[in-house]
């Protein structure tokens, strides 16, 4: 099989073309409908002595060697899963909150992906990595990039400019792109409009293996804090990049033969309503995502509370996407409101002392509706991941920051790649 020299290769999920790893591949070269595709490492779980997620390093697909401080926090909830009537709640913790071991400086579980992927990236690469981001994946590789001292191109919607510049101080590798006027999706096609110049690379999202293994760690986290797999795994999602990253890290612990992990976690998957694509489809046995209007998709997208959960194409019929994964699991998904969302945060505000991302509120909001309509035993072990929370523990960056370069949604070279590709290889130099 090939294998690069860290010891795993990769897989595709539709045909099985295996893939000796050059730290960016992101399709199956095969023609066939769509498939991700997956790592495939050594099958025990190791563990490292090392406090941060590099201690599943065994699991990770590393190309160089980094040092990082990001880690999940698993820990058993009290009083939450007391008034949710759950006896054994458990919370994941990705965000700041170093008391309950939380450690993502930017304070959502992004900061997992951004170290992973920057880890799999080989030794000799030397192409800028270019990020299209909502905001949190914009935060959490900015700061990762920066302390790594990588080259990256980060291509936020100008509206998320300012959060970013709050969370991070941002490197001279780093350079932000800002769309003015702009959605997700502009950010996006942007990013798109780069992958032929030989300068950039682009990082890929959800089909990005890294993405999903170095989100997996929090799965790990939560194995090695309860001892065994939940029953029941609760998340906001919008790629589902979170869900499938879960999925996997669970098929792996579950071939490692150990009986305490015998069955897969159930997804429970939560969108933000009136954005549901991923609910939408699944409610309706869809063997693929419902068409919408690229008009109804930005109206709704303006109306959300947890914007970071507006994936127009999520993989969502791909082989080995959100889809398989449900269906393997026996999955449910939920569509939950903003005040749903805000009666969410608060409570988790109030039980557990520490608030938390409108994504997170998304989730727990999933969760509440789960219970009333009996999806879940009461005493199932069930783990809620808090996908960002603590961020006003952290001081704000004071120092003054500008995006390297803001372009208008719609003007001339918004659409020319060519052109796309100069201006940013300047404003990158
Ligand atoms: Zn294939």
């Amino acid at each position: 099989m090939a294998q690069t020299a860290g010891g795993y290769s990769l897989r595709c999920v539709a045909c099985g073309a295996t893939y000796e790893d050059d730290g960016v591949r992101l399709d199956c070269s095969q023609e066939h409908a769509p498939a991700l595709l997956r790592s495939v490492f050594a099958p025990a779980f190791a563990v490292e002595d090392t406090d941060s997620m590099l201690r599943y390093r065994n699991w990770l697909p590393c190309g160089r060697r980094i040092a990082t401080s990001a880690r999940s926090g698993v820990y058993r909830s009290e009083r939450l899963g007391e008034r949710l009537g759950l006896s054994k709640l458990w919370i994941a913790f990705s965000g700041w909150w170093p008391e309950r071991g939380a450690r993502l400086a930017t304070a959502t579980f992004k900061e997992l992906e951004a170290y992973a992927v920057l880890a799999r990236l080989a030794e000799g690469e030397r192409r800028t990595l270019v990020v299209a981001s909502a905001g949190n994946t914009a935060a959490a590789f900015a700061r990762a990039a920066t302390e790594l001292e990588l080259p990256a191109l980060i291509i936020i919607p100008l509206g998320a400019w300012e959060r970013l510049a709050r969370l991070v101080a941002i490197g001279p590798s780093v350079h932000v792109v800002a769309v003015d006027g702009g959605q997700y999706e502009d950010a996006i096609a942007l990013s798109r409009s780069l992958a032929a110049d030989p300068r950039f690379v682009l990082e890929g999202g959800v089909r990005n293996v890294a993405r999903r293994d170095g989100m997996g760690t929090a799965m790990l986290e939560a194995f090695e804090s309860i001892g065994t797999l939940p029953d029941v795994y609760v998340q906001g999602v919008g790629s589902g990049a979170g869900a499938l990253a879960v999925h996997e890290a669970a098929l792996r612990l579950i071939a490692t033969g150990s009986r305490f992990a015998a069955k897969l976690p159930r997804l429970f998957l939560a969108q933000n309503a009136p954005f549901t694509p991923i609910h939408d489809a699944w409610s309706a046995k869809s063997p693929a995502l419902i068409p919408r209007t690229p008009e109804l998709a930005r109206e709704q997208i303006a109306k959300l509370g947890a914007p970071v959960l507006s994936n127009v194409s999520p993989p969502y019929a791909a082989a080995g996407g959100v889809r398989d994964a449900l269906r393997e699991s026996n999955g449910e998904t939920y569509a939950v409101g903003n005040d749903e969302m805000e009666r969410a945060r608060a409570m988790f505000a109030e039980l557990e002392g520490i608030e938390i991302e409108p994504a997170a509120g998304v989730a727990l909001g999933a969760l509440v509706q789960a219970l009333r309509r009996g999806d879940l035993a009461r005493d199932a072990t069930v783990l809620l991941h808090v996908t960002g929370g603590g961020a006003t523990r952290r001081e704000a960056v004071r120092m003054e920051q500008r995006p390297a370069l803001v372009v208008r949604r719609g003007d001339g070279t918004f659409d020319q790649p060519a052109a796309n590709a100069r201006r940013f290889a300047s404003a990158v130099r």
